[in-house]
Order: structure tokens, then sequence, then C-alpha cells
């Protein structure tokens, strides 16, 4: 991984900082899932409008991952400098610059970041934490702050509009199969739209009963008119804004982004292997019907996971889409007794996945995780597999076949 362009003018990790953070990388790393709950605890008493005006997730900082996650890449991204002095790690920055801006994020809130997480660091630590190595930590903070303030500049700068959030009204909702929804929205007003890239994302804005907001991302699915935006929505009924989403009926207001997310297809010619599961099918449903529009040649080979036939979202529309490839091949999978090619477990390393194939996965973790496994087990470079999680990032962090 070489720096891009527009880190090439970056300054690199001090000499005298290195062995600083050599020497207590480990020891962060280790301590991190009691790091993190004390950085989110302090950050959000301090500044609870980061929680109340929709930035961060309540649920994520309940149930610990986004701490985890965010703490978590302040470390990769140490340990990819440590290890890869002329390099930033750009395939993690980029990800959570989409991410970022898809919320607002903006370069005010990085001290404020900053604060609460040294100040959970040196709480954690105590006197191990001498004023040096806080002030090594520190300085990676705002090497991988800055590296991500410009990236995030330039998103934002390519937006068509200059709001983070716009309003949109709902036209149209249908129940795709057993609680996840088809919403489509057109805009309320003539904003100029940014757009999207096929696999790209936008957070929806809501207020929950209670008053508070909060931000959820939803991948954008194919729409013939350009001045809409179509989202497949999963409802989880333990969830704080599915369940508000797809109860709005047609008519009602909600708060969309412009469309982030650089888990897009590449400009390869090589056999393409799209595999989900459930609601993951989202992105690869705009893949198959971005290479329907362009007319693609490409083998392609979609295979889809889920519970039952009927919680198979997108089904109908995803094999209208496979029917328009010459090349393609659809297999499918069912845990419940249906009519799928398949009932059972499916095993994606007998599947006969080309070595030299481009692959994306989407799903849950777990599956995700384990159709990784396999893949690479049968052969498939690591770095041959893309996929986009529905969470925070905490599996990317910890991938040993992901480079840091
Ligand atoms: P949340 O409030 O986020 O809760 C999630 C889970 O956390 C709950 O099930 C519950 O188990 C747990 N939880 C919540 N509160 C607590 C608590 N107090 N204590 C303990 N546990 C708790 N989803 C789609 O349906 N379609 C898509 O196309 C789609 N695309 C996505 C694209 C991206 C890039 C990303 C990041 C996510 C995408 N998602 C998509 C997922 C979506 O953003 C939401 O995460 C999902 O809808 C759940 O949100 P929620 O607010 O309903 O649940």
């Amino acid at each position: 991984m070489g720096r891009s362009r527009a880190q090439e003018e970056e300054p690199m990790l001090s000499e005298s900082a290195r062995p600083l953070i050599e020497a207590t990388a480990p020891v962060i790393a280790e301590r991190l899932p009691d790091i993190a709950p004390k950085f989110y605890q302090s950050m959000f008493e301090a500044e609870p409008q980061l929680i109340e005006e929709g930035i961060f997730s309540r649920a994520n900082q309940r149930t610990g991952e986004q701490p985890l996650a965010l703490a978590g890449s302040v470390v990769a991204f140490a340990t990819h400098i440590l290890n890869h002095p002329e390099s930033y790690p750009d395939e993690l920055l980029s990800r959570v610059a989409h991410k970022h801006t898809s919320l607002g994020i903006v370069e005010g809130q990085y001290p404020i970041v900053e604060k609460h997480l040294l100040g959970a660091i040196a709480d954690d630590l105590g006197d191990a934490l001498t004023p040096e190595i806080a002030a090594a930590w520190t300085e990676v903070y705002w090497l991988m702050a800055d590296a991500l303030i410009k990236l995030e500049k330039g998103l934002y700068s390519e937006q068509a509009n200059d709001n983070v959030f716009n309003e949109f009204t709902l036209v149209d909702k249908r129940e795709t199969s057993e609680g996840t929804y088809v919403l489509t929205y057109e805009p309320a007003d003539d904003t100029p739209m940014t757009d999207a890239v096929a696999g790209q994302y936008v957070s929806i804005k809501v207020r929950l009963p209670e008053g508070i907001e909060q931000s959820r991302q939803f991948t954008l699915i194919p729409v013939d008119n350009p001045r809409q935006r179509r989202l497949a929505v999963k409802q989880d009924m333990d969830g704080e804004v599915s369940p508000v989403v797809t109860a709005m009926e047609v008519g009602s207001t909600v708060k969309l982004s412009n469309p982030y997310g650089d888990v897009v297809l590449t400009g390869s010619t090589a056999p393409l292997v799209l595999i989900s599961s459930g609601i993951g099918v989202t992105p690869m449903v705009a893949f198959l019907d971005r290479l329907v529009a362009e007319g693609s040649q490409r083998q392609v080979t979609a295979f889809r996971v889920d519970s039952s036939d009927a919680a198979a979202p997108l089904l109908e529309e995803q094999k209208a889409l496979i029917e328009k490839l010459p090349e393609a091949r659809f297999e499918r999978w069912t845990v419940e007794e249906g009519e799928a090619d398949h009932i059972g477990r499916a095993d994606f390393g007998a599947q006969g996945v080309d070595a030299g194939a481009e692959v994306y996965l989407c799903g849950s973790l777990d599956f995700m995780k384990e159709t990784r496994s396999a893949l690479i087990g049968a052969g498939i470079p690591g770095k041959q597999i893309r996929y986009e999680i529905f969470g925070p990032d905490l599996w990317m962090l910890h991938d040993d076949a992901v480079e840091y």
C-alpha cells in the first residue's frame, strides 16, 4: 500500500516518537477494551450533543463496538506507520473518511476526540504514561487526524451540494420480504443531488420518539429516476433507527446524507463473485444493476444465503438483473426448506471460485469471516476479497490478511 497523492506531503512519525510508540503500542492494544469505554463515557458526559444530534450511534456505544473500533483504528494506524514508515494505511483511512463524511464530521471535532481518547489512555495507564509517551501518542493521533481531515474535505468538495443532510420525502414503500421494506425517497426541494456510485450508501437521520436524533447508513439500491434514492431497510426490532424508518408512511420526510462509501466496483475484468447473506444483498443488487447498465460481458457469479424464502430481500430484483447478464451464474441457499438450490449451510470454499476472481462479500460479520476463511483456504488471495460491514469496522482492524 503506497502513500496516496494526497498524503505525499504529510509528515511522518518523528524519530523521537518512534521508539516510544513501538514500546507502548502492544500495551495500549491490549488495554483497549478498558480504555475504549472510558474514552466514550468521558466524551459523552462532556459533549452529549455528539449523541443527541446523531453523530455517534447510541446503540454502538452501548454494545461497546464503536468505541473499540475508533480507539482501535488509532492503534492500527500506529502499527501501520511503525511497520511501513513510508506509507499510510490508505484502506483504513478511506473507510473511516467515507463514514465520517456521511455523518457530517468536521475538523473542529477532532480535538474533542483527542482530549477524551488521550485522557482515557492516561487514566488507564496511570504513572506508566510519561509526558514523553503522551506526546508521542498525541503526534500519532494528529498524523491520522490530519490525513482524515484532508480526505474528508476532498469528499465533501466532490458533492453536488454543501449540506450534510438534505430533506427527502418518502414516495413509495413496499415490503420486499418479511420485515424488510423498500423505501423510495425524492428530494423535498430542488437541492442538486450527487450521483451515487453503485455500492455506496447514505446516512439517514431521524428523530427518535424521546427527542434525540440518530443516524444509520443504508446502501443505495438501483433507481430509474436519478432524482430518487431507494433503500431496502431490514427492521431490527431491538434497534433504534430501523423500526422508526420502516414505520414511516408515504409522505413522511427524513434527512438523507449525500452518497459515500468506497466499496465499489473496480475497473477489473476478472471474473466477479458476489456473495451475500440476508440484507447484505443490497450492494450486490447495486453492482448487478451497474453491470447491466454497462452491457457488461463479465463473468459474474452471485451466491446468496437467506434464512428462508420468505426472508429473502430483493430476490426477484436480483434474479431479473442476473437474467440480463450474458455470463452470469446464480445459486442460493436457505436454512429452512424451500425453493432454493440448496438447503443448509453453504461451503463457498467448495464452489470452484476462480483463483483470479474479484470477490465481494456482504452479510453478518460471522458469515463474512467464515466465507472469507473458506475462500482463502481454497486459494483466493485475501487482497482480492472486498467486503462491506453493516456496522463498526471491528473485523477489519483485527484481520491479519489486511496489512497494517
Ligand atoms: P441499532 O439501534 O443500531 O441496534 C443494533 C443492535 O444493537 C440491536 O439489534 C441490539 O441488539 C443492539 N442494541 C441496541 N441498543 C442496545 C443496548 N442498549 N444495549 C445492548 N444492545 C443494544 N441495513 C439495512 O437494513 N439495509 C442496508 O442496505 C444497510 N446498509 C448498510 C451499509 C453500511 C455501510 C452500514 C455501515 C450499515 C448498513 N446497514 C444496512 C445497517 C444499518 O445501518 C443499521 O445498522 C441497522 O439498520 C440497525 O440499526 P438500528 O438503529 O435499527 O439498530
